[in-house]
């Protein structure tokens, strides 16, 4: 596998300078170990005029197929010798993607101590990889890197030269030549390599979908191809690509400030009919999707609590926030999220800054985890976790439970999480499929109920159960609700007031 990066300068602004963007010195050639090979770093050519850098991975097929076993998915087990002889050790593939990011980390993120301008400029660049496999063929390729400002000449190399007549493998060569910052182009071959190759030799699990956004910063929420990106990225996992693209669309709304305020709003709200068609009950009820009765399920509540300072935890785009602040009891209102992209979306669904002083004194946008616990949510009369618990790996849920119940202690407190026996009733979800790309797990209405009992036993809270949307006499509703109350203990107020 071999991939080539060259750039050209002047006696100013020589080219090898490349050397220190890339961080390996043009004068030596260097040896790196990864999980399926060694990686070797050399240039072919080094002056002020002319530098190019070249990745060669020499690949360990044995190492390969070890690995993949050793990980419990290293292909049928009785294919003894076909695994081991196959195109991993010429072409250009994930592994190449993987070595690159391996060997070329510090260039990948940008970072240049030595020339920090230079990390920051567009370079003449060409790269050239001779042997790339190519799912889709040069027409794809195209489709691929035009987008983002390269040149792209592809050919298709035919399956053996003497024999034109056999026609042309499934390998292309390609050269790409543009004035693009390095870091960017090396997060585009690290994304668009694997994508082309189509075969993830490794396990495609949650956090590439964060390594997916990370490489893919200011390229792919626009890509024209961002779907088929996305989808052949996380090897066409549904829930990832979903989560994927679900990111995507915040960050492009997120980034879209010279947008009208009108369009932004229609496409929020696409986003939320988005949502809500994929909820369960969303085509039985149609007039009212699911996330809809939710929250008027929690308002009920909450009016019923005779809260006035409500925390909304884990608030997302802001929908439930925008509710309570119709109503003029609600006096205090704080969305508290973890992800900054959905806040900003929020503050832009409320109109933080086209909003009066007094509707503005009203509600506060709070960026914060809920695995830790937080000075700023004690006090509140009540809190809503809405769809969230599920949304952090078991092992975190504790954290979360002494920062809302044993910290924060508001009088109420409602946690509403899926029912996962009720996935049966949605036809498009295959069985034991968790319904969101980020959720960690989802509960029996047993499981929820063993939860909620030991949580309120161990903070002195009581403890109901509401359903949410059609209590199927079966499996039960879509979405379970507890409404915790903190139960009044003498301790409580001496409590309240040390604190
Ligand atoms: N409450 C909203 C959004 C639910 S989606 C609704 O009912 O529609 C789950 C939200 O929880 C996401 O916005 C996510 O960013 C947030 N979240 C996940 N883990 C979190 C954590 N540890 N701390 C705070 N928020 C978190």
């Amino acid at each position: 596998m071999f991939l080539t990066i060259s750039t050209s300068g002047t006696p100013e602004r020589p080219a090898t300078d490349l050397g220190f963007l890339l961080h390996k010195h043009p004068q030596s050639a260097q040896a790196f170990t990864t999980s399926y090979g060694t990686a070797h770093v050399f240039y072919p050519e080094a002056s002020a005029e002319r530098c190019t850098a070249a990745l060669l991975l020499e690949v360990d097929p044995v190492a390969l197929v070890r690995r993949g076993k050793g990980k419990g998915h290293g292909g049928a087990p009785d294919a003894a010798l076909a695994q081991y002889v196959n195109d991993r050790p010429y072409a250009a593939s994930s592994l190449l993607a993987v070595a690159l990011s391996g060997v070329f980390s510090s260039a990948l993120r940008g970072v240049c101590k030595a020339r920090p301008e230079r990390a920051e400029e567009a370079l003449p660049l060409r790269v050239e990889i001779p042997a790339l496999p190519a799912r889709g063929g040069p027409d794809l390729v195209r489709k691929l890197f035009e987008p983002l400002g390269w040149a792209v000449t592809v050919e298709a190399v035919p399956l053996d030269e003497a024999f034109p007549q056999w026609g042309v493998s499934r390998y292309v060569r390609l050269v790409l030549e543009g004035e693009v910052r390095l870091a960017r182009a090396l997060r585009h071959l690290y994304v668009l390599l694997p994508v082309l190759d189509d075969a993830k030799h490794y396990w495609v699990s949650a956090d590439e979908v964060d390594k997916l956004l990370r490489a893919g910063e200011g390229w792919l929420a626009e890509h024209p191809e961002q779907k088929l990106i996305t989808s052949r990225y996380l090897a066409r996992r549904w829930s990832l690509t979903r989560q994927a693209t679900e990111r995507l669309e915040l960050l492009r709304l997120a980034n879209a400030d010279d947008m009208e305020v009108e369009t932004l709003d229609n496409a929020v709200d696409a986003v939320d009919a988005v949502d809500a068609a994929d909820e369960p009950g969303a085509t039985e009820e149609r007039a009212v999707p699911l996330a809809v009765r939710r929250r008027e399920v929690i308002l009920a509540e909450l009016r019923a609590s005779g809260a006035a300072r409500v925390l909304d935890l884990g608030c997302g785009q802001g929908q439930l926030v925008q509710e309570l602040l119709k109503d003029v009891r609600f006096t205090e209102i704080v969305g508290v999220d973890v992800s900054v992209r959905a806040l900003t979306v929020a503050a832009r669904r409320l109109g933080l800054d086209r909003m009066g002083e007094r509707q503005a004194a009203r509600v506060r946008l709070v960026q914060g985890s809920l695995a830790y616990t937080d000075k700023r949510l004690k006090g509140y009369d009540a809190a809503v976790l809405s769809e969230v618990v599920e949304h952090l790996d078991l092992p975190r849920l504790p954290a979360l439970e002494y920062a809302v119940f044993g910290s924060a202690r508001p009088r109420t407190v409602l946690v509403t999480t899926p029912n996962v026996e009720y996935n049966v009733r949605w036809e498009t979800l295959a069985a034991g499929h968790a319904r969101h790309g980020d959720h960690r797990f989802e509960w029996t209405r047993a499981e929820f109920r063993d939860w909620a009992e030991r949580v309120a036993g161990r903070h002195g809270y009581q403890v109901r159960y509401v359903p949410v949307g059609p209590d199927d006499p079966e499996v039960g509703p879509p979405t379970q609700m507890a409404v915790f109350t903190r139960a009044e203990q003498p301790n409580d107020e001496k409590e309240e007031k040390a604190a």
